[in-house]
């Protein structure tokens, strides 16, 4: 296939630009750019094939879950240039146990906690922090809340990238910032909030020369789409009826949308799944403003346990809103309490996964109750970061007493006597 170079276009006045354009908004209006890529010769089956032939490579790029699928992500890439750890490969599997506390039976989990570093944001990484190499990036930057972070930090220390982030102090938790300073990043602690982060990152990139590598990086959702790639060639392109994820700064929303509408044109797919995008309460713009047809732009103050997502005014906010109308998608919210009595449903099914990520599990229960999901129907949740991400959310649940959380497991002091071990074993149940 060929490796012609894609176009940047941009979302809003429709201008092109070239695939090595370092901006990442649109110098005539603002808007943000998306990556297009010559379909002309890729046909449906020879990409099936092509897809399924690499996935037989025991190393190098083809054993990437994100170069897999190099024609849909970027085309231009040659094996020498691409910076990648490898990623993505990540397990699709079902556990009744969760799948009966959602009330969905065909619930199946996409467990993207299984990355490099815990969590999707690798997807995206690999394919920013090549092109940022293409083009001689002197440096690199970005805001997160803290997995975003880890992941540049990563990519960048193999690129041999200089990299500075910036987080919420306080606002993160201690496993991603341990991340981000072992892998070598400069780490500003900001004392704000992420949105406050972002305008900074992008007012550094746009005055300091340094490219900013947050999902407004149009070549992040080109990696992240395979998230959604992966997973229809798991289920061997029977697309499922919905995919559920967590939405916080909307890059995956957008990233999940654009490839459901491409892999539908490309007829890998012959019909598109509806997108569920779950919000934490405290930080739910775009629910909001998905209840009202999203007729106004929404901003808050958000305030949740689920770190990942707490954001209060999401960057990818338009193509966002295309992804949910194209896949007849719909938005939702979930409160933090559902969040991590989900959490602790989705690790005590020995699974895991941080409480950002178990919102599209409560969500998925949500929507059931709601009859917006269907009983019968299935469904493919994303678990966005592994449970290992945010212990101190995991340490507080268990050994919460006023009140105990309903599935709190405390831990139990005892002295070292046989006795006391017996006492404990009499009382430990089966369910
Ligand atoms: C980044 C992140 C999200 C949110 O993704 P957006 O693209 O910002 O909507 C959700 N969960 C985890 C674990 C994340 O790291
Ligand atoms: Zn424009």
């Amino acid at each position: 296939m060929s490796a012609a170079e894609s176009r940047q276009v941009c979302e809003r006045c429709g201008a092109t630009y070239d695939e090595r354009e370092t901006a990442t908004a649109c110098p005539s209006c603002g808007g943000l750019f998306e990556l297009a890529h010559k379909f002309a010769d890729a046909h449906r089956d020879l990409l099936r094939r092509t897809f399924a032939a690499r996935r037989a490579a025991m190393r190098g790029t083809d054993s990437s879950g994100v170069w897999r699928y190099r024609e849909l992500v970027l085309p231009s890439a040659t094996d020498a240039e691409i910076v990648s750890h490898p990623e993505g490969n990540t397990p699709l599997f079902a556990r009744p146990r969760v799948s009966a506390w959602a009330g969905v039976e065909r619930l199946l989990i996409k467990h993207e906690g299984h990355n490099p570093t815990g969590s999707f944001k690798d997807r995206g990484m690999t394919v920013a922090m090549t092109q940022a190499r293409r083009t001689g990036a002197a440096a690199v930057a970005c805001a997160s809340t803290g997995n975003t972070s880890a992941s540049l930090a990563a990519y960048a220390a193999q690129a041999g990238i200089p990299a500075l982030v910036f987080v919420p102090a306080g606002k993160v938790a201690a496993a991603k910032i341990a991340q981000t300073l072992a892998y070598g990043a400069r780490t500003l602690m900001v004392r704000g909030n992420f949105d406050q982060c972002l305008s900074l990152a992008r007012e550094a990139s746009q005055s300091l020369g340094v490219q900013l590598l947050n999902s407004v990086n149009p070549f992040r959702l080109e990696g992240q789409k395979t998230i959604v790639l992966e997973l229809l060639d798991q289920l061997d392109w029977n697309a499922p009826d919905w995919i559920a994820l967590p939405a916080g700064n909307l890059g995956n929303t957008s990233a999940f949308g654009k490839s459901l509408r491409e892999a539908r044109a490309l007829g890998l797919i012959d019909r598109v799944p509806r997108l569920a995008a779950i919000q934490a309460r405290g930080a739910a713009p775009f629910a909001a403003s998905f209840r009202e047809q999203f007729a106004r732009h929404i901003t808050v103050e958000p305030e949740t346990v689920a770190t990942a997502i707490r954001i209060g005014a999401p960057a990818s906010w338009d193509r966002a809103v295309r992804a949910i109308r194209e896949t007849n998608g719909v938005v939702t919210d979930v409160s933090d309490a559902e969040i991590l009595e989900a959490k602790a449903v989705i690790d005590a099914a020995g699974v895991g996964c941080e409480p950002a990520s178990a919102a599209s599990i409560a969500g998925v229960a949500s929507l059931r109750r709601a009859g917006v999901i269907d009983a019968g129907e299935s469904v493919v949740a994303v678990l966005t970061g592994h449970l290992l991400k945010d212990s101190e959310s995991v340490v507080r649940y268990h050994q919460e007493t006023e009140p105990a959380p309903p599935l709190a497991n405390r831990p139990i002091e005892i002295e070292p006597r046989l006795a006391e071990v017996e006492r404990v074993l009499r009382t430990t149940t089966r369910a």
